[in-house]
């Protein structure tokens, strides 16, 4: 054929991106067979490396096919094409085994919930993997959390301990098979296998799948290695065994995930929208917070006081098969298994011992977790889906970066800590490592910044880290050497400029918990006028004072009485609300004593703080078991509002201290008193605190924009977490011809503050 002879080239083409781990090179190798093309195609440090001979035209399409028809859980970050002189292949198109690469620089794939056809094959009964926990293929299976390092091959995962059988060895080598070059394709003859043990870890032998179903059903509390760690479960509508769990983890209040095998279930306990089913149904599995529909035949005990639940669907063939025996329970409370705030445990001595105490039974297996991953939770606020907490499915995929960024070493904030480093303008986000507030936490944290750092083959040209000089992240930060540090609601704006490439000036919102400001109070209630390397305060809210510093944060109600003292009885003596004589009398006078007295009184400025006073004064939370409780017990009472009781807004007043704009919080919290007095339903009340916060918000930003501010703004911090409020001020602002901006692929809370983090420009002093 010697026309085709001479049209033949060569080149070598490079796919960047999530391209390892998630069915790629077969895919490659497909298509390559369907168009005719010879060549080979390899994983390397660097991503895909395909070699390719053909007609200018096939090797066209070829681009194109890789382009629309990647495998779903792939993500192409670049292609780049390169001419190549002679082919160095034999005749045909090859897949080669991958290259040791020292210079890696490849992302590793999340971990991806069982794809439909492993699904089917586990409950086929002719099949050979029937009922087999650890079925998966390249679409699904284990990824980040079984690799130790890249190239994502099996020697390189904790699968390399089990040899293929001869049968999964073929599907391995037939690139017409779903499992070809899966990495941790297994069966029941030659993988992982479960073990059943009772409290003290021994063996009680026997179908292990059948006895933690059994086990559930009967209210027992057991403990299952997971994917990414342990979880310890019960049965979600049994309110006595929610009631034991929730003593022995000594966690009375703070809401618990449900588990549900399939979508059908996911409806008896929700109202779903169209939006949030995709979610739950996506390949990560998140836990989704939904509406609670009533009597949906959950224990009380799950979310109490709560409007909204957080829900997943079984992600692995393990959850999948405990649903599907006889007897087992619909839906389960799946909490992370742990005590305390340490880390959630991932090896099976360390669950024993742990645990010991906390769980009934342990289901085990010896697939090694090599890396620990929490669920991540989402929500769909303002019409969006948005992380509330990125992790298993999503961390560590990389965020690409719009604008320029430096190769850095982020090292994020204390509570709901991740850290960031960045590599050729590529963000990576560590996974949620939690508060850093404890040993074991710090140890995880440290350790996953060595093993990120190791797989990236990193090594960062500069540090960055909170304002904060206790957080652990910044002493960390500080021992490493020289560290930029930024103030922490700036680095919350930050985050979400860096989601969305922004690199010019604009206008942000910070409505958070507690952040170290710069002139020695607490920040949180924030309108900042910023850039990628500094900012103008230009507003904040009317302070309130911490009696008792952080434990007022711990104990709402003396943020209510701060409140009540200083600013809503200044001008008229209103009584004292029933919520706050429910605080003994000497309780109350000592800390009207501090008050007096200006005695470890913090001022702060924090919307969060805000609310917990108002969440206080209305008797939903006097003290706190957890964080959020009272600005979330608030919100919940503001989604039962009725349109008829959202009527009579409360007033809004402005003022100005030290050249800075306030919201003013005394008319409002006047008028909120007299509601209560006039015994006003609690939900009314509650709406209409969120109506004025955000209506505050919108009227001190159109009083900045007449001074010539621009039109690009962001919204950060913890507070926009609450739907209600995130939805009032967006459509609000847009409405007021604002071009609003959003956390969304990061959290707005803290786990996102170390991408801001790194996405900061500036030298570290307060401008
Ligand atoms: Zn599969
Ligand atoms: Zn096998
Ligand atoms: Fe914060």
């Amino acid at each position: 054929m010697p026309d085709r002879c001479k049209q033949r080239e060569y080149c070598a083409i490079r796919v960047r991106g999530i391209v390892q781990g998630v069915g790629f090179r077969p895919f490659v190798f497909r298509v390559a067979r369907r168009l005719g093309l010879e060549g080979t195609v390899a994983n390397d440090g660097r991503g895909v490396r395909i070699c390719l001979g053909g007609t200018p035209e096939q090797m066209q399409e070829f681009v194109r096919c890789l382009e629309r028809e990647a495998p779903p859980a792939a993500r192409i970050n670049a292609i780049e094409r390169q001419p190549l002189e002679s082919p160095d292949w034999a005749p045909g198109f090859h897949i080669l085994p991958s290259a040791e690469d020292r210079a890696a620089t490849t992302a590793i794939a999340p971990d991806l919930a069982t794809c439909p056809a492993c699904h089917a094959d586990i409950l086929d009964p002719a099949n050979r993997r029937h009922r087999y926990p650890f079925t998966n293929c390249t679409n699904c299976g284990p990824r980040f959390t079984i690799t130790a390092r890249i190239p994502y091959d099996r020697p390189n995962t904790s699968m390399r301990v089990f040899p293929m059988c001869a049968a999964c060895r073929r599907e391995y080598d037939n690139p017409l098979d779903r499992r070809f070059h899966a990495q941790p394709n297994a069966c029941p003859h030659c993988g992982p296998q479960l073990r059943w043990c009772d409290a003290d870890g021994a063996d009680l032998g026997g179908d292990a799948l059948g006895n933690a179903a059994m086990a559930l059903r009967s209210g027992a509390v057991v403990a299952i290695k997971g994917l990414g760690g342990f979880h310890l479960a019960v049965d979600a509508g049994n309110n006595a065994a929610v009631c034991t769990l929730r003593a022995r983890k000594k966690r009375p209040h703070k809401p618990l995930a449900v588990m549900v095998a399939d979508l059908a279930g996911a409806h008896r306990l929700c109202r779903i929208s169209s939006q949030e089913e995709e979610l739950l149904q996506s390949a990560a599995h998140p836990i989704v917070l939904l509406a609670a529909r009533e009597n949906n035949h959950l224990a009380p005990a799950l979310a109490p006081g709560l409007g909204i639940v957080g829900v997943m669907l079984a992600y692995t063939p393990l959850h999948q098969l405990l649903f599907a025996e006889e007897g087992a329970p619909w839906s389960l409370v799946l909490t992370s298994g742990n005590m305390g705030g340490s880390p959630i445990c991932i090896r099976n001595d360390e669950a024993l011992h742990r645990l010991r105490g906390l769980a009934d039974y342990f289901l085990l297996h010896n697939r090694d977790i090599l890396t620990r991953v929490d669920d991540s939770v989402l929500r769909v606020m303002a019409g969006t889906p948005r992380h509330i907490r990125r992790a298993r499915g999503y961390a560590p995929a990389p965020l690409p970066l719009a604008a320029p960024c430096a190769d850095t070493l982020a090292c994020g904030a204390a509570m709901k800590n991740t850290f960031c480093m960045v590599r050729n303008n590529e963000a990576y986000l560590s996974q949620h490592i939690g508060t850093l507030d404890n040993a074991d936490t710090f140890d995880f944290y440290r350790e996953s910044i060595t093993h990120l750092q190791e797989v990236l083959a990193c090594t960062p040209d500069r540090i960055v880290c909170d304002r904060h000089p206790d957080y652990l992240s910044t002493r960390y930060a500080q021992r490493r050497g020289d560290a930029v540090r930024v103030q922490h609601h700036h680095a919350h704006a930050l985050a979400v400029m860096a989601e969305h490439g922004l690199d010019e000036m604009v206008l942000a919102l910070v409505l958070d918990g507690t952040g170290y400001g710069d002139d020695g109070t607490i920040f949180g209630g924030e309108f900042y006028l910023c850039t990628r390397s500094r900012y103008r305060r230009l507003a904040s809210l009317a302070p309130l004072s911490l009696p008792g510093g952080d434990r007022a944060v711990l104990e709402p109600w003396r943020l209510a009485l701060a409140w009540y003292t200083q600013t809503l009885c200044r001008k008229s003596t209103l009584p004292l609300p029933a919520s706050l004589t429910r605080i003994e009398a000497e309780k109350r006078a000592q800390v009207g004593r501090l008050l007096h007295r200006g005695l470890n009184c913090p001022e702060s400025s924090s919307a969060g703080r805000l609310f917990d006073a108002v969440s206080a004064l209305l008797g939903l939370c006097l003290f706190s078991s957890y964080e959020g409780q009272a600005a979330m017990l608030l919100e919940s009472q503001a989604a039962l509002a009725t349109p008829h009781e959202k009527k009579m807004p409360y007033p809004i007043r402005f003022g100005t201290r030290n050249g800075i704009r306030r919201i003013e919080t005394g008319a409002m919290g006047r008028a909120l008193l007299e509601d209560m007095a006039a015994g006003c339903p609690i939900p009314s009340i509650a709406w209409r605190f969120h109506h004025w916060l955000a209506e505050s918000c919108r009227g001190m930003t159109t009083l900045l924009r007449q001074e010539g501010i621009p039109a690009g703004m962001v919204l950060a911090g913890g507070c926009m977490q609450n739907a209600i409020l995130l939805e009032m001020l967006v459509a609000g602002l847009r409405a007021d011809g604002m071009q609003v901006y959003t956390g969304e692929k990061v959290p707005m809370n803290d786990g996102g503050i170390a991408l801001g983090q790194a996405y900061y420009t500036g030298d570290g002093r307060c401008v």
